[in-house]
C-alpha cells in the first residue's frame, strides 16, 4: 500500500461509499487522507451531571435508562427522547428527526455524549447532541476532546468519515513517506508528514491541529514553487531573437501614438523592451484594468519587434476583442508600412498603409507563412488553422486564463531564426483582472509581472451611488433620460451561486420586466449559458448602437469597450467581488460622457454598506483586489476549481509571508542540487504533483 493506492483496495470501504466518495473526487486512500477537516468542536472532557448547567455545551457519559421516539403534538415532530443517569444524577436526552437512532442505542448502553444543554417547558435537555457508545479499548472520536468538522457532503458523514480514518491512519502511518528535506523540516519546524496527517485529523488540541495543517499546505505550496521555478529556469535556457531597438524606431512609434504615456505605461514598457534585448525569451504578464492602455504597450512592442524583420501574434478570447484590437492597433500603425492581418472565423482581413480589403482566409495563412504579414491578429483560429509563421519573434495573448497551456505553448513552438538557430518567441500575456500578489506569486509565478495602476487622464468621472430597491424606478427613469439624449446602459444581474439555471430564470425575468418598462427601446440579454456564437451577436449590437439597454449576468465581455455606455445598474451588488464591481463599474464613462453607477442591495447588513463605499474611495482594483482576497478568499480570482488544487491549500493562499518562505525554501534547494539528484522521493511527488494540477 501507498498513498496512490485505490480506495477499493480497502475493505472498510464498502461500494455504495466508493461511489459517493468517487463524487468527491477521492480515488485513492492519499485523496482521503487530504479530505481535511473544515473546522474543529471542541467538545473537552467529560463532566458529572450534577455539574452541568443550562445554555453550556457538555460532555457527559453515562448509562441509557430508556430510549424511545415520539411525535409532538403541537409541532408535529418527530423526536427520539432518552433518559441517561451517572452516579450524580439523571439527564433528559433529545434528538430531532433521527428515528433510526433507537436501533443503535438501547436500554442499559454506556455511551458519551456532547451537545448543549437547553432548556424547554418539559425542563432542561440535553439537544441533538453527538453520541457514542463508549466500548472496551476504543477510542471515543466523535464526542471528546477536539473533533474533526469536516465540510458538509451528501452521503458522507464526519462520523463515518472520523471513523475510517482512525483506522486507516493507525493502520498505515509508517507507509506515510516524508519527502519533505529533513532540513527545511527543521528550519520550518515541521513536523514529519505521517505525524502532521494524522494530527490534522485527529489532534490533541488546537495548536497541534494548526502546525499540521501549515506543514501539510507548506509541502503542496513548496511542490507548486518548485514546479514554477524549475519551469522559469528551463525556459531562460532557451533562446529567443534578440530584438535592437533602435532610437530611431522609438521616435517613429513615438509620433504616430497621440497621446503621452502614463508613468505606469512608461514602466511596463521599459520592462518589456529590457526583457526583448535578451537572448532569453520574455515571459511575462501585463496586469491593468480595463481601459488602462495595454493595448498601446502591446502595439507598441509588437512595432519594435516588427521593425527588427520578425512577425507578431496577437491572440484574443473572442471574436470582438480580437477586432477591437485589430482596429485600434490599425489606427496606431496608419501611417507605419506594415502588413497586419485579422483571422477570426469569420473574418479574414489584411491592412497595409494603402488600403485594408477581405481577403481569403488561405490566402492570409500563406502570406504569413512567407512572412508577408507582420503582424497578426486573431481568435482561437490562429490555433486550430495551424498556421505558421516565417519568423515569430512574440507572442501576445489577451485575457491568458482562458487559453489553456498547451494552446499557448502551441503557439510559441520553436522555429528556426536566420543564422537557423532553434528560437522560441517572447511572451506577453495581458489580463485585465487584477490578481493579488499573493496570488500571483502562486499562480503566475513562472511570469515575470508588470502592471500599470493608473488610468490615462481624462477619463470621465463614474458618479457612484448606494441605493436600496425603493430607488429602482428613479433608476430606471434616469437610464432612460440617458437613452433618450442616445446613450446606452448595462443593468447586471448577481451570479446566483447556487445554481445557474437560478441565475439564468432571474435574469429572465428582468429581462422581461425592462423590456416591458422600455418598449420604445431595444433590449437585449445576455448570460453565460448562451452559445459563443449568440454571445458575440449581442455584444456586437451593443457595441454597434443596436441595443439601448443590456440585461445580463456579469458576464460582459472582459475588456469590452463602449464608449457610448453611460450607465450601469449593479443588481445584488452585495454579491460581487470588490474588485469585479469596480471592473464592472468602468465598463461606462469611458468615452466623452459622464458616467453613473448604481450599487443596488436590499442587504440592510452595515458590513454590506461599508464594503461597497470602498468601491467609491478605491484609487484602483488593486487595491480591492488584495481587500477581497482578505474577506471573501481566493475563489473569485481564481475561478471554479479549475486549477486541481487542494481546496484547504487555496484557503491559504492569502499568506504572503508563508508562501515568501516558501519560495525562499525552494530556491535554496535548487540552488543546491539543480536536478534533486539527492532528493528522490521530493522529485517522484514533485512528477506526481505536476500531473495532478493545471495551471494556465
Ligand atoms: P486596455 O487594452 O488596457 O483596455 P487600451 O490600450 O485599449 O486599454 O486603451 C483604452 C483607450 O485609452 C484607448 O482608446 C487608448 O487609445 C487610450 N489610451 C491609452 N493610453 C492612453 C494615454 N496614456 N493617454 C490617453 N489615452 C490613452
Ligand atoms: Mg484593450
Amino acid at each position: 500500500m501507498n498513498l496512490d493506492s485505490p480506495i477499493e483496495n480497502f475493505s472498510n470501504i464498502g461500494p455504495q461509499y466508493l461511489k459517493r466518495l468517487k463524487k468527491l473526487n477521492i480515488r485513492t486512500i492519499g485523496d482521503l487522507f487530504f479530505h481535511l477537516p473544515s473546522r474543529y468542536e471542541n467538545f473537552g472532557k467529560p463532566i458529572k451531571i450534577k455539574d452541568t448547567q443550562i445554555g453550556n455545551n457538555i460532555t457527559i457519559e453515562g448509562e441509557i435508562q430508556k430510549i424511545e421516539n415520539i411525535t409532538t403534538f403541537k409541532k408535529r415532530m418527530l423526536l427520539t427522547q432518552a433518559l441517561v443517569k451517572d452516579t450524580t444524577g439523571v439527564i433528559r436526552v433529545v434528538w430531532f428527526n433521527q428515528p433510526y437512532l433507537i436501533q443503535n442505542l438501547k436500554k442499559g448502553d454506556k455511551v458519551s455524549l456532547a451537545g448543549k444543554l437547553n432548556i424547554s417547558d418539559a425542563g432542561p435537555f440535553l439537544s441533538n447532541p453527538s453520541y457514542e457508545k463508549i466500548i472496551k479499548n476504543k477510542t471515543l472520536w466523535h464526542t471528546q476532546g477536539i473533533v474533526p468538522i469536516y465540510p458538509e457532503t451528501k452521503g458522507v458523514s464526519s462520523r463515518w468519515l472520523r471513523f475510517i480514518l482512525w483506522n486507516l491512519l493507525r493502520k498505515y502511518y509508517f507507509k506515510i513517506q516524508e519527502f519533505l528535506p529533513e532540513e527545511i523540516l527543521v528550519s520550518q519546524k515541521l513536523p514529519p508528514r505521517n505525524k502532521a496527517l494524522f494530527s490534522c485529523h485527529f489532534p490533541k488540541t488546537l495548536q497541534e491541529a494548526k502546525v499540521a495543517k501549515k506543514r501539510l499546505v507548506f509541502e503542496e505550496l513548496f511542490l507548486l514553487e518548485l514546479k514554477i521555478l524549475i519551469e522559469k529556469r528551463n525556459l531562460k535556457k532557451e533562446k529567443a531573437p534578440k530584438i535592437k531597438i533602435k532610437k530611431s524606431s522609438m521616435e517613429k512609434i513615438s509620433k504616430s501614438i497621440p497621446f503621452k504615456l502614463t508613468q505606469d505605461q512608461k514602466t511596463a514598457l521599459k520592462e518589456i523592451m529590457m526583457d526583448l534585448t535578451k537572448e532569453s525569451p520574455m515571459s511575462r504578464l501585463l496586469e491593468g484594468e480595463v481601459g488602462s492602455g495595454k493595448t498601446v504597450i502591446a502595439a507598441i512592442a509588437s512595432f519594435l519587434v516588427i521593425e527588427n524583420g520578425y512577425q507578431v501574434a496577437i491572440m484574443a478570447p473572442t471574436e470582438i476583442l480580437a477586432e477591437q484590437h485589430f482596429k485600434e492597433i490599425s489606427k496606431l500603425f496608419n501611417n507605419l508600412d506594415f502588413n497586419i492581418g485579422l483571422l477570426t472565423s469569420s473574418l479574414s482581413i489584411k491592412k497595409n498603409k494603402a488600403r485594408q480589403n477581405k481577403i481569403k482566409k488561405q490566402e492570409l495563412i500563406n502570406e504569413t507563412q512567407e512572412g508577408k504579414i507582420n503582424l497578426l491578429i486573431g481568435t482561437h483560429s490562429l490555433i486550430q488553422e495551424k498556421i505558421t509563421f516565417k519568423n515569430l519573434a512574440l507572442v501576445i495573448i489577451d485575457e491568458q486564463h482562458r487559453f489553456g497551456v498547451k494552446q499557448r505553448a502551441s503557439l510559441c513552438q520553436k522555429s528556426n531564426n536566420a543564422s537557423k538557430q532553434i528560437t522560441i518567441p517572447h511572451f506577453l500575456s495581458m489580463t485585465a483582472t487584477p490578481i493579488p500578489r499573493s496570488l500571483a506569486l502562486s499562480f503566475y509565478g513562472d511570469l515575470d509581472i508588470s502592471q500599470i495602476r493608473q488610468l490615462p487622464r481624462g477619463r470621465k468621472k463614474i458618479t457612484t451611488k448606494i441605493i436600496g430597491p425603493i430607488y429602482e424606478n428613479e433608476t430606471l427613469n434616469f437610464i432612460e433620460k440617458e437613452i433618450k439624449s442616445g446613450r446606452q446602459a448595462f443593468i447586471v444581474c448577481p451570479i446566483i451561486e447556487e445554481s445557474k439555471k437560478l441565475e439564468v430564470s432571474a435574469l429572465k425575468s428582468e429581462y422581461e420586466k425592462i423590456k416591458n418598462k422600455f418598449k420604445n427601446f431595444s433590449v437585449g440579454m445576455l448570460h453565460g449559458k448562451m452559445k459563443p456564437k449568440e454571445k458575440e451577436k449581442i455584444m456586437k449590437d451593443f457595441k454597434e448602437g443596436k441595443i439601448d439597454i443590456l440585461v445580463s449576468t456579469p458576464v460582459i465581455e472582459v475588456g469590452i469597450d463602449v464608449p457610448n455606455a453611460t450607465v450601469i445598474v449593479i443588481k445584488g451588488a452585495e454579491r460581487f467581488g470588490l474588485a469585479q464591481l469596480y471592473q464592472l463599474r468602468g465598463r461606462v464613462g469611458r468615452g466623452k460622457f459622464e458616467g453613473y453607477c448604481f450599487l443596488m442591495t436590499d442587504s440592510p447588513s452595515k458590513i454590506t454598506w461599508r464594503r461597497l463605499k470602498a468601491i467609491e474611495k478605491a484609487k484602483n482594483s488593486f487595491e480591492l483586489a488584495e481587500k477581497d482576497l482578505k474577506i471573501r478568499g481566493p475563489g473569485d480570482f481564481l475561478g471554479e476549481r479549475q486549477w486541481g488544487l487542494p481546496d484547504f491549500l487555496m484557503a491559504s493562499l492569502d499568506d504572503i509571508s508563508l508562501l515568501e518562505e516558501v519560495k525562499k525554501e525552494a530556491q535554496k534547494i535548487l540552488e543546491k542540487d539543480p536536478e534533486l539528484k539527492n532528493y528522490p522521493e521530493l522529485k517522484e511527488n514533485l512528477k506526481k504533483f505536476s500531473q495532478k494540477i493545471h495551471l494556465e
